[in-house]
C-alpha cells in the first residue's frame, strides 16, 4: 500500500493510478516532460528545464539539442548570439551586433579606426576628416581610378553600381554598404574592382 501514499501532501490513494492521477492535476506536483522529475512549484519546474534541458520559457516548448534552441532564441527573440541578449526588434539586435564588431579599417587620411569600409568612406564623404576631403573629391577619385568601369553606373541619375548584381547608388560608400551586406555576393577580395579602388584611395588622400 506504501506506493499510493503521497509523501509531499500526506494524503493516501486507493489505488496506484488515483495516485497517478492526483501527480498530474495536482499544483503541489510539477513534473519535467523530459526527466519526469517533481518539482513543488511551477518556477521552480521551469528553472529546472532551463538550466538542464533545452527549453525556451517564453514559448514553454522543448527543443530536440542545444542548436535547435538557440535557432529559435535568433529567429523568434531576437537574442545576440555572441553575448545571449535580447532585443526587441531584428533591426535593434543588428544594430547591437555592431558593437561586438572589432574596428579594424583605417582612415587614410587621419588614422581613424571605424568597423566597416561604408562608415569609414562616410566619414571621408560628409568632410568629417581631418584631411577636408568631402563628397565631390571622393566621387571624383573614384572615377580617375581605372577599376572605375566595373562599378560606374549606366543609369543618368546614379553615379555608381554593384558589380555583381547592378544595384544603382549615389555614393560609394552606399555602394560599399550593400556589398558588405549579406543582400549582395559580391566580395571583396584582394583583387576586387572596390579594394583596388581603396588601395587608390588611401594614396590620395
Ligand atoms: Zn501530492
Ligand atoms: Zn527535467
Ligand atoms: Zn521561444
Ligand atoms: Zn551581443
Ligand atoms: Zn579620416
Ligand atoms: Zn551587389
Amino acid at each position: 500500500m506504501y506506493w499510493d501514499y503521497c509523501q509531499r501532501c500526506d494524503r493516501q490513494f486507493n489505488s496506484e493510478s488515483a495516485l497517478d492521477q492526483h501527480i498530474r492535476d495536482s499544483p503541489r506536483h510539477n513534473i519535467c516532460r523530459a526527466c519526469d522529475d517533481d518539482f513543488e512549484d511551477r518556477d521552480d519546474l521551469e528553472q529546472h528545464c532551463e538550466d538542464y534541458h533545452d527549453y525556451c520559457v517564453n514559448c514553454r516548448r522543448f527543443f530536440d539539442d542545444d542548436e535547435d534552441l538557440q535557432e529559435h532564441e535568433i529567429s523568434q527573440h531576437n537574442m545576440c548570439v555572441t553575448c545571449g541578449k535580447y532585443f526587441s526588434s531584428e533591426s535593434n539586435l543588428r544594430n547591437h551586433q555592431l558593437t561586438h564588431m572589432k574596428k579594424n579599417i583605417e582612415c587614410p587620411g587621419c588614422q581613424r579606426y571605424f568597423v566597416t569600409y561604408s562608415a569609414m568612406l562616410l566619414h571621408l564623404e560628409t568632410g568629417t576628416c581631418d584631411c577636408g576631403i568631402g563628397r565631390e573629391r571622393v566621387t571624383e577619385l573614384a572615377f580617375e581610378c581605372r577599376q572605375s568601369q566595373y562599378y560606374a553606373s549606366s543609369q543618368d541619375d546614379f553615379d555608381f553600381e554593384c558589380p555583381d548584381c547592378a544595384v544603382p547608388f549615389l555614393y560609394i560608400s552606399g555602394l560599399f554598404q550593400h556589398v558588405q551586406s549579406e543582400a549582395c555576393d559580391e566580395d571583396l577580395g584582394w583583387h576586387s574592382p572596390l579594394r583596388v579602388f581603396l588601395r587608390f584611395l588611401s594614396g590620395r588622400v
